[in-house]
């Protein structure tokens, strides 16, 4: 009788990728950038070198009952690509070619593994642009973020990432491949496929192929700061900012603490004593104007101060302090005892302020250290808890206080995530979200696409 690692061996030998039972090299790549450990060892990674490749592992996989991780660049925060007991780690990142780029349909072809930022660098020379700008835009791939359908800063004018998702290419759980959508600006022939597995977090298929709208690169944007005494002032500005139908393409916000921390990592020429910042951007024809009135509703709302960048330079120092968010947060857990859960919640922006205020009541309630970030333009705020992990009293409030997080999101008409996804950190909470007939509905699709539950299991539908 053959084993699962003789087959293993034979699997291998077949493949133009590679694959590796090596536990160094197994454990090295069996978690991503969330606190997720994953559920138990995997029995290896697979790095797929071609579509056939990802055919071929998953056909297997089905056969012997294996679960299957995809994975892209491993930059997801919720947990989705981690290992669960004995599953293959699929990883497509080497798989990262631009295939085509078709000026005259303004489509772009890639395979999954491309970076998001190398698509753009690809794309500028062409005088092309991809909009989803995830914070993580240098370190995530494009089947990733069509997996977790990732949004970013520039979401709140341009969309999240399954606007510009024409046609995609996927392996089934059975190994089939098949493609989904329409290449073309329109096109209603069958169910929309494409808009279902966008999002669907590696638990419907593997993407190994996806054509993309492209839209004509833009100019530089304009910038304004402007600070505020609190977050609760600074959220308010941002709620009656977008209510007077503004469209800019960027507006973030920051709290005092994220600022602070900040520091940790470079100087950003950003004032550490503020209650609040908005960098907001505009790259319309009237971007001048827009900040303008930008900067007027935020002195109505009590900012103390509103500073203009009007040079690419001084608005990519701006921008690349927030994008350096993570990093600072992870200096800081990393010197407080290691812990950081960040929340992904999303509420309608009439309701930022209340929201804002709850996560407050909640860091003093619990006793926890939380630092706000948001993509305010969106409603989309990313709490981060901090905890020590060698503490359990510190990790009980920690994870207390990330759960009340989303409950208080729910309560407030919003969702546990607006962009990083369920994974394996907010399974239990996605039942919470969802009404019975809902619940059903996912799992009846789940049964039909993956009858044997061998595409990641353990995460996304496993509490429904
Ligand atoms: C510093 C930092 C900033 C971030 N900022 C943002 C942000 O602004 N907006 C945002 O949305 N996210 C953000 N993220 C989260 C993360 O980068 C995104 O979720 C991203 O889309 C994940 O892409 P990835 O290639 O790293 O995917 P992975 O982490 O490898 O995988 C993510 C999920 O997608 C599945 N998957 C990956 N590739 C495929 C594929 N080819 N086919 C099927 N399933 C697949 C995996 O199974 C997993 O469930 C940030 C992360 C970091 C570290």
């Amino acid at each position: 009788m053959t084993s699962v690692p003789d087959t293993l061996t034979a699997l291998a030998a077949r493949l133009q990728g590679t694959l590796s039972t090596d536990p160094d090299v197994v454990a090295s790549c069996s978690t991503d950038e969330s606190v997720h450990p994953g559920t138990g060892d995997a029995l290896a990674v697979v790095r797929a070198g071609c579509v056939e490749d990802v055919a071929l592992t998953v056909r297997f996989a089905h056969h012997h009952g294996i679960p299957v991780v995809p994975q892209g660049a491993r930059s997801g925060l919720s947990g989705g690509a981690c290992a669960e007991s004995g599953c293959i780690l699929l990883s497509v990142a080497s798989m990262n070619r631009v295939l085509d780029i078709d000026e005259a349909n303004m489509t772009v072809t890639v395979e999954p593994g491309v970076i998001n930022k190398d698509l753009k660098d690809t794309l500028r020379p062409h005088g092309l642009a991809y909009p989803p700008d995830p914070g993580s835009v240098a370190i995530s791939s494009i089947g990733g973020n069509i997996a977790t359908n990732a949004g970013g800063m520039c979401c709140v004018k341009y969309g999240v990432t399954r606007r510009y998702v024409r046609e995609l290419t996927v392996v089934l759980a059975d190994g089939t491949v098949t493609r989904l959508g329409q290449r073309t600006v329109k096109g209603v022939a069958g169910l929309d496929l494409v808009s279902l597995f966008t999002g669907s977090e590696g638990t419907l298929g593997i993407i190994v192929e996806a054509t993309l709208t492209v839209i004509p690169l833009g100019p530089d944007p304009l910038t304004a700061l402007a600070t505020f005494p609190t977050v609760g002032s600074a959220v308010e500005a941002v709620a009656a900012y977008m209510s007077t139908g503004a469209s800019p393409s960027m507006l973030e916000m920051m709290d005092g603490m994220t600022i602070g921390l900040l520091s940790g990592v470079g100087d950003f020429g950003l004032d550490a004593d503020v209650g609040a910042v908005l960098i907001m951007q505009s790259d319309s024809a009237t971007a001048e104007t827009d900040t303008r009135a930008f900067a007027a509703v935020a002195e109505d709302h009590g900012a103390v101060d509103v500073a203009f960048a009007d040079n690419p330079t001084d608005s990519e120092l701006l921008v690349a302090a927030r994008r350096s968010v993570q990093i600072a947060n992870e200096r800081y857990a990393a010197s407080h005892g290691g812990g950081q859960m960040i929340d992904d919640v999303c509420v309608p922006r009439s309701r930022l302020a209340d929201f804002c205020a709850g996560v407050e009541a909640i860091r003093d309630d619990t006793g926890t250290t939380v630092a706000l970030v948001a993509h305010a333009g969106d409603g989309n705020v990313h709490p981060s808890v901090f905890y020590d992990l060698a503490d359990e009293d510190s990790v009980a409030a920690g994870t207390e206080a990330f759960d009340r997080i989303m409950r208080l999101g729910l309560e407030l008409g919003g969702t546990i995530t607006g962009e990083h996804g369920v994974g394996a950190l907010k399974s239990a909470w996605l039942p919470r979200e969802l009404d019975e007939a809902n619940r059903r509905l996912h799992r009846r699709i789940k049964d039909a696409v993956d009858p044997t539950a061998v595409l990641n299991p353990g995460k996304m539908l496993e509490a429904l």
